[in-house]
């Protein structure tokens, strides 16, 4: 009888970061990398000519996290960057890597790999050389040691090329290995920085608006892309854009800043359907929440926006719940009784009945026919208002309204459904979806009052929904 010997081969362990990878470097990088999670407490930074353009930021990224850090020009996105970078020294706070605390780290130290929007490659090296540059620099061992030791060396090397095809090949630039990069599109050279960011497999990728310099289509296939390479690299991500669709389509969360402050750091959606100020609501989605000054009234028991430039209380309705509510156009302004969604709302609400509110209404919650919910009710109500320009997108379309009160109140409907559009000019009936408009209070980032307190991240709306 023969004995069978069973060999197990275990394989090494895997490169934390790099699972893409299918035979993990096994010189480069050793030990295995630990946690690579960012955390930002309470951070600072105050530029010499006094200008705060990071406000006491705090914010943790979970390794594995794709956070996109999203806000108009100026608000500090950069600056928040660099700090994690360590090409800024914060003025308070700190800033840990994993378990540690980098604050004071050099940049080169910190093993992170920052993308920029204008790529800065080497101009007179290889695109095979720009990959490569950085983990030459770091693992060839140097000259003495090389003579002494060629194996080694030899290795290092085969590491090397092994990594950089590899990135090559995620990004498809195999073929342009031995161009310099003015001999590049504007789209292959971003690749190549990013290639350059991958080589490295670093703790975390930092991008600051990478693609702003690309055309409309570019942009979209490449944004595409770098969902599809973090959804295989799974590296810690911060990106940096002015573009909200960016941040939205890319984010695991997307984190609003204004002014060096967050303003709220949610996943996308929720971000979406439940903004925690007028800022927030107003900076995602597109085009933009409209929004429409007014006060809170009682009429015939109902609460009831009345837009600014009402000529007093309207006529009372003759409404009782949900589904018969009201919006109607006076000759100055409009009105529309709130769906009465929770006790708890009406209760923070009367508190403010006669005083100032802001109403938010989405471009995409008008339609041209009346909402109906799941079981049929109709949870929209009418306005009329006047058609002062379409915007066709195919699809859908902008139109662009008129309310007693506002003159460029924007509504995206559904170009089809609708068979013919409304002439220009015309007065057009549109329908509001009641459960998901939003009430904030006056101010830029009015806070908003919709959303339940201590929210569980169920809006009011949502809650109407719910009921509906
Ligand atoms: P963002 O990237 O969101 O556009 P930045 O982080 O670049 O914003 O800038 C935030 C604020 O700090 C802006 O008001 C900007 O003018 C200011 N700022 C940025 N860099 C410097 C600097 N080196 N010196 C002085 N002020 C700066
Ligand atoms: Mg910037």
């Amino acid at each position: 009888m023969t004995s069978v010997r069973w060999w197990v081969v275990i394989p090494k362990r895997q490169h934390f970061n790099a699972p893409s990878f299918d035979n993990p470097p096994s010189t480069l990088d050793n030990p295995p990398r630990p946690m690579a999670s960012v955390h930002l407490d309470n951070v600072t930074k105050i530029y010499p000519n006094g200008v705060a353009a990071v406000d006491g930021v705090s914010l943790t990224v979970a390794d594995h996290e794709f956070v996109a850090l999203v806000g108009p020009s100026g608000c500090g996105k950069s600056t928040t960057l660099r700090l994690i970078a360590g090409l800024e020294a914060p003025d308070g706070g700190t800033i840990r890597i994993g378990d540690r605390d980098v604050t004071d780290v050099p940049p080169k130290d910190r093993d992170i790999a920052m993308v920029f929007q204008n790529y800065a490659l080497y101009p007179h090296m290889t695109v095979r050389g720009n990959l490569s540059f950085a983990l030459r620099l770091r693992r060839m061992p140097g000259l003495l040691t090389r003579l002494r030791h060629p194996g080694r060396a030899r290795a290092v090397r085969r590491e090397i090329d092994d990594r950089v095809n590899r990135a090559a090949d995620l990004l498809d630039i195999g073929t342009l290995m031995d161009r310099k990069p003015r001999d590049l599109s504007g789209g292959q050279r971003q690749r190549v920085a990013v290639g350059r960011a991958i080589v490295r497999d670093p703790a975390a990728f930092l991008f600051d608006e990478p693609l702003s310099n690309l055309d409309a289509r570019l942009r979209l296939t490449t944004r595409a892309e770098l969902k599809r390479l973090h959804q295989r690299l799974r590296t810690t991500t911060v990106y940096v854009t002015h573009d909200q669709e960016e941040a939205m389509t890319l984010g695991d969360r997307i984190v609003v800043m204004r002014d060096g402050r967050i303003q709220q750091a949610d996943p996308p959606l929720q971000t979406y359907h439940s903004p925690l100020n007028r800022f927030v609501a107003g900076f995602i989605g597109m085009p933009p929440m409209n929004f429409f000054d007014g006060t809170l009234a009682v009429l015939d028991n109902r609460l009831t926006f009345v837009e600014e430039g009402g000529s007093g209380p309207p006529a009372a309705s003759k409404t009782g719940a949900l589904t018969s509510s009201e919006l109607t156009l006076h000759e100055k302004g409009f009105r529309v009784a709130l769906p009465s969604v929770a006790p708890w709302i009406d209760g923070r609400m009367v508190g403010r009945v006669g005083g100032r509110v802001v109403l938010g209404i989405r471009p995409e919650h008008f339609s041209l026919s009346p909402i109906r919910s799941e079981a049929g009710l109709v949870v929209s109500a009418p306005l009329d208002v006047r058609l002062t320009m379409i915007e066709p997108l195919g699809g859908n379309a902008d139109l662009y309204l008129r309310t007693a009160g506002h003159d460029a109140v924007v509504a995206r409907v559904d170009a089809m459904a609708s068979g013919r559009l409304p002439e220009v000019g015309s007065s057009v009936r549109v329908h509001v979806d009641l459960r998901r408009v939003q009430l904030f209070e006056p101010g830029e980032a009015g806070m908003n009052l919709s959303l339940e307190p201590q929210s569980s991240g169920r809006s009011a709306t949502e809650l109407a929904h719910a009921m509906a």
